[in-house]
């Protein structure tokens, strides 16, 4: 089997489409930057600027046996399982006295799959990391980007980490080309699709005349 880097952003893309994710980590079709991209960049880059003119510098010991509310930001994550690599930036790590929150803002946030499985993977990579250093429990958090308010919230379990391994070992084959990527049978996502837009699907279920 062959060894592989899988991006927890990219898991956005699998919950979007399978074959999107395949036409983009597969294929290679090249994604143009849009302007929603640009913004989304923009306010991330803002947002850190602004956490770093206050934040203290800490070690992660101190960080995770804090009883007062500390939050650290843009932290670059990583855990090999098997032969892959699963990579990603999390947007917020708090804690408190009672767990560690691990958050992700996103625009117009609204709790789908593809957002909570991407969190999964976050609290999955963490865990990985720090339970030895922490018996806090995990929470995944998903935050609306523009009002700071939390749209949904649930404790990373046993459960939830099988469905994401699942969800792993489906993309790992679907990288190694040992099963068909399934199209979307939503015909609104193909309507957002940039696949759609630039005439490349040809499962799109709302092709451009
Ligand atoms: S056009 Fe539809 S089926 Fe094709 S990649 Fe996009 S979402 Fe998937």
């Amino acid at each position: 089997m062959n060894n592989h880097i899988i991006s927890v952003s990219s898991l956005l893309t699998h919950g979007y489409c399978e074959y999107k994710y395949y036409l983009q980590y597969v294929i290679k079709v090249k994604v143009p930057i849009t302007v929603k991209m640009k913004i989304g960049t923009y306010v991330h880059l803002k947002k850190e600027e602004a956490f770093l003119e206050q934040a203290v510098p800490t070690s992660w010991t101190e960080f995770l046996d804090s009883k007062e509310y500390v939050i650290t930001k843009e932290v670059p994550l990583k855990t090999k399982f098997e032969n892959t690599l699963l990579i990603g930036r999390v947007d917020e790590i708090c804690t408190d006295k009672d767990g560690i929150y691990i958050i992700e803002d996103k625009p117009g946030a609204r709790p789908f799959d593809s957002f909570k499985n991407q969190i999964f993977a976050y609290c999955y990579i963490f865990k990985r990391n720090f339970s030895e250093k922490t018996a806090k429990s995990i929470y995944a958090v998903l935050r609306d980007r523009d009002t700071n308010k939390e749209v949904w919230k649930e404790q990373f379990n046993l459960k939830n980490e099988f469905i994401l391994i699942d969800i792993l070992n489906r993309i790992k084959k679907i990288l190694n080309k040992e099963i068909e990527p399934v199209p979307t049978d939503n015909p609104n996502k193909c309507r957002a699709c940039i696949m759609n837009e630039q005439n490349i699907c040809p499962y799109s279920l709302a092709k451009n005349p």
